[in-house]
């Protein structure tokens, strides 16, 4: 497959508008599609201001911000956005109504040969892949937030994901200078899986009154090297976020991820984060 050079991102939130970052900065001509005008606007100056700071701080000439700025088109019309493209990076809502419907369209208006990738945390890609007449050409592209200081991408092979589609995948992510691991789709990949383990643990411990919130948020970071505690981190995951990723889990791969009353407890409080001002701890 030749190298890709025309991306079209479709969705253009959190995720959405880091992602078409990553791809003008890889030096592709790139397309971000959203059925709302002002989220691309929002997405927009959004890039340009990554795009100023990578500027600022002395990590991208002036002269190549430019020319990553003049690579990037906006549109809400489907089928404008995606004429040409090479690789198509779905990053619409984690609904799978939402995404199926995509991907009836991309049957209807993507070029044949196009790579088509989703964002997504924990969808079933290989149902994804079903509704396309050769599903061999999807996998996943999981991305982190934020993307642009994020260096990992998880690829995802789905049942029918041919080698030359993970193979396209991951140069274009060298190209948007990131590392890459290989996970067959399974729920919560190799990330989500680790991490709600590990968050549903320490719940866990301060239920059982093992130690403090603080001082299991401590021994992680000074004794295991995590750059967070786990209470810190749902915190700004959100706990519902975060209870619901163990709900999937639980529900696909059995009692051992069971939820923790305590996180369970915590939900029904409304104690869901930083957003609220309130989660495992005050803010
Ligand atoms: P978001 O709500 O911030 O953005 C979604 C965007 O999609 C919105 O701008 C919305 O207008 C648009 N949209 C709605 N319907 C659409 C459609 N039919 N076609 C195109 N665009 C449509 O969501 P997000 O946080 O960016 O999440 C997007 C995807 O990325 C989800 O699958 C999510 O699970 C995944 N993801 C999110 C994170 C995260 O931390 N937020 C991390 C990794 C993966």
């Amino acid at each position: 497959m030749t190298d890709i050079q025309r991306i079209t991102v479709l969705g253009a939130g959190t995720m959405g508008h880091g992602i078409a970052h990553a791809a003008v900065a890889a030096g592709c001509d790139t397309c971000l599609f959203d059925v709302a005008g002002p989220a691309l606007d929002r997405a927009r100056t959004a890039i340009e201001a990554i795009v100023r700071q990578g500027v600022d701080l002395g990590k991208v000439p002036a002269p190549e911000a430019d020319a990553m700025l003049r690579r990037l088109r906006t549109t809400t019309d489907m089928a404008q956005a995606l004429d040409g493209t090479q690789l198509v990076i779905e990053a619409a809502p984690e609904r799978v109504d939402v995404k199926l419907q995509l991907f009836a369209d991309l049957e209807r208006l993507a070029p044949a040969g196009a790579v088509i990738a989703s964002n997504t945390s924990a969808l079933s890609l290989t149902e994804m892949a079903a509704t396309l007449s050769s599903p061999g050409r999807v996998a996943g592209m999981h991305f982190f937030n934020p993307v642009h200081k994020m260096k990992l991408i998880e690829v995802v092979q789905a049942l029918e994901t041919a080698p030359a589609t993970i193979e396209a995948i991951e140069g274009v992510s060298r190209r948007m200078g990131k590392e890459t691991v290989l996970v067959r789709e399974s729920p919560g990949f190799i990330t989500s899986r680790v991490n709600a383990s590990i968050g549903n643990e320490a719940f866990y411990m301060l239920m059982e009154g093992i130690a403090s919130a603080r001082d299991i948020d401590k021994a992680l970071k000074l004794g295991l090297n995590h750059p967070m505690g786990p209470f810190e981190l749902v915190d700004v995951v959100g706990l519902d976020t975060r209870l619901s990723v163990l709900e999937y889990l639980h529900r696909s791969m059995g009692e051992k991820y069971r939820p923790c009353p305590l996180l369970v407890q915590y939900v029904k409080a409304g104690r869901l984060g930083r957003k609220v001002g309130r989660g495992v701890y005050e803010y």
